[in-house]
């Protein structure tokens, strides 16, 4: 996978952050605050409760019957009050309450700085800076990149680490892949969906593989998972990266009850995905190393969130 780059940050409030902070990076401003939060909540294990963030910031959450996610305003008496969906899924609340937490740490700067610009402009950069905020909230890095490498030691890198970490943080599973590859540089995860023949991808992590094509052969792990509900089947698959370069990596993939496979790319082949397929003239696929009921379990949640 190529490196990498740390995004560049141009947008209004990355600079108002740089004006109030000096030459820190915004992204690192937003991560600090959410991690000071996190500490002054007092939340030292996960699952992280947002409620208790919400708490520790004064602000009042309520939940309403709506289209949105979720919004932030501000009160006649200068509190905050966070509406999340009511419909929503448990995860996707969680998410959005800490991404609306996150836009109240530059709220006053921000909306004075505003009474400049169109009122209905909008910075990208600053939801992409709330959503970091709200991924570190919680995903904390030191908690979550201590759990992942203790995962990765016994079971390698597979989809079965990713769902193992969605259920022990009850983040999405777009939130689990985004925050493990951003850890682990030399990973990828990409889920798919099946279109007559062809299989394309839905979305990617990271952002470098998001036009990654599967090299089918009828041979790769994404085709034989695809075939194969409630199996993980690992293989050295082949793509076409962004770039049109053909890249090769160790990939385990599992069909969900969506029906959509997701895929784990590592550069190297998982350390214990040796759960080997006990059929007659079972040839590379690998069985998950615990029982499907508790692979389920998995199942629902992604379901909750999609
Ligand atoms: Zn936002």
């Amino acid at each position: 996978m190529s490196k990498q780059k740390r995004p560049t940050w141009v947008g209004p409030t990355a600079k108002l952050v740089e004006r109030i902070y000096g030459s820190s990076s915004p992204a690192s401003v937003f991560l600090t605050k959410a991690r000071t939060l996190v500490h002054d909540a007092k939340q030292t294990k996960p699952q992280i409760d947002p409620m208790a963030l919400a708490a520790a910031l004064n602000v009042r959450v309520e939940e309403r019957k709506m289209a949105l996610d979720g919004f932030l305003e501000k009160d006649a008496d200068g509190t905050f009050l966070v509406v999340l969906s009511r419909d929503a899924g448990a995860q996707r609340k969680r998410f959005t309450l800490c991404h609306e937490l996150a836009h109240t740490f530059f709220f006053d700067d921000l909306a004075r700085s505003r009474a400049f610009r169109r009122e209905d402009e909008y910075d990208p950069e600053e939801e992409r800076l709330c959503n970091l905020a709200a991924a570190e909230m919680l995903m904390p890095f030191a908690m979550f990149n201590r759990d992942l490498l203790k995962l990765k030691e016994t079971d390698g890198i597979t989809p079965n680490t990713i769902f193992k970490l969605m259920d022990r943080y009850g983040v999405s599973l777009q939130a689990v892949s985004n925050r493990v590859t951003w850890i682990l540089r030399d990973s990828a995860c990409i889920l798919w969906r099946s279109d007559g023949n062809a299989i394309n991808s839905q979305w990617a992590t990271p952002s470098t593989m998001r036009r990654i094509v599967l090299c089918q052969t009828g041979q790769t792990s994404v085709e034989k998972a695809c075939s194969s509900p409630g199996r993980l089947f690992s293989a050295p698959d082949s793509f076409y990266g962004n770039d049109q370069r053909l890249i090769r990596r160790w990939t385990a993939s599992w069909q969900m009850r969506s029906g959509q496979i997701f895929s784990v790319l590592t550069r190297k082949q998982a350390g214990r995905v040796d759960c080997h397929d006990t059929r007659p003239n079972a040839s590379s696929s690998t069985t998950p190393p615990k029982e499907p009921t508790r692979h389920c379990e998995f199942e629902q949640q992604v379901l909750a969130f999609d």
